[in-house]
């Protein structure tokens, strides 16, 4: 039994490098894609994960299977297409640290994952299934996705959501909103950023956003909120828990190592592993997955940057709240 299957993207993330000695602009070549990410940190905390995806027959996707490798992350769902690249994603960096994204992705393998190559024993072996909005962008990879996740369902396992939204993938706003908010009834544990929520519910205030989220589906709704942390709705109850202070280089993976770790936090299979879950373990939860998403922001890169598991448990006990 897995612990946690992600289906989704894999892709490069060239993030920027300084310069070199003419003045040009380097990147450095990292692992990407949110659900990889997701899975990296949760098998660094011990658990047992597996990736379903696609990358190209080339020289990226061949280094993208080596990095999930390495970050202990089983590979016998990833497939390699032989005739459409890798998909790459360049970063830019502002000043304070936040991203922006420029892909290269048309065509690009991810999207080209179909039903029948994915195995469907790891959807039925899993305690929870992970997916994301990028592999709901395009056919075939959008009802792969879907149909992927109700298997999964069907067989038990806790459904885990995270949009990560990326208005560059998307032709139109509406249409992103209708495709990422079709796919909830599915979901049992959302996590959002608070521009997500924003942009999906059209309210600000959290309580009401989250709320809104919930009622369409799932029975947590997280929302992540960079340094001020992170609001949650469980069926135990809701919550605020502050960030840690830390000092922020490149949050590129905050939100994914945040969600790896949150779902290492949950013990037991499917839905009710939520319910049965008390107010002060969702807060401890929390806290843990602040405290991996914040050490996340230190370093540049994704996963590269995660925490190990001994180093999250002295950082959570050490560090302090913003
Ligand atoms: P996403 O990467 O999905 O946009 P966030 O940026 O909200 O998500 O980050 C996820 C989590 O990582 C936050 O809830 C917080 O715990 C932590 N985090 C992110 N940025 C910072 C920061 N600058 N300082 C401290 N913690 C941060």
């Amino acid at each position: 039994m897995y612990d946690v299957v992600a289906l989704g993207e894999s892709l490069i993330d060239f993030t920027p490098s300084g310069r070199n000695e003419l003045g040009m602009p380097l990147f450095s070549q990292n692992p990407g894609g949110a659900p990889a990410n997701v899975l990296a940190m949760h098998a660094k905390l011990g658990g047992r994960t597996a990736f379903i995806g696609k990358v190209g027959q080339d020289d990226f996707g061949l280094f993208l299977q080596c990095s999930m490798e390495q970050a202990g992350i089983d590979c016998s769902g990833l497939r390699k297409d032989a005739h459409v690249p890798t998909t790459l994603a360049f970063v830019h960096l502002d000043e304070k640290g936040d991203r922006s994204f420029t892909f290269y992705r048309d065509p690009g393998a991810d999207l080209r994952l179909r039903q029948e190559e994915v195995p469907e024993a790891l959807l039925t072996c899993c305690r929870m299934f992970h997916f994301g909005s990028v592999s709901l962008t395009g056919e075939p990879c959008r009802s792969t996705t879907i149909w992927a996740a109700q298997q999964a369902k069907k067989a038990g396992a806790l459904i885990s959501y995270d949009p990560n939204y990326r208005p560059f993938l998307w032709e139109r706003e509406e249409t992103a909103k209708t495709v990422i908010l079709d796919a909830l009834p599915l979901v049992d544990l959302l996590k959002v950023s608070e521009e997500e929520m924003v942009l999906l519910t059209g309210k600000t205030d959290l309580e009401q956003g989250a709320a809104q989220l919930l009622a369409m589906g799932p029975a947590a709704v997280f929302v992540t909120r960079g340094e001020e942390g992170v609001y949650f709705q469980t069926p135990a109850g809701s919550g605020r828990v502050a960030a840690f202070d830390v000092q922020a280089v490149d949050t590129t993976g905050a939100g994914d190592a945040f969600l790896g770790a949150l779902l290492a936090q949950i013990q037991g299979r499917g839905r009710e592993a939520l319910s049965a879950m008390t107010l002060s373990q969702w807060q401890l939860a929390a806290r843990i997955a602040n405290a991996a998403g914040g050490l996340t922001t230190t370093s540049k890169g994704a996963i590269p940057a995660m925490p190990s598991a001994e180093e999250l448990r002295e950082y959570v006990q050490r560090g302090t709240l913003r």
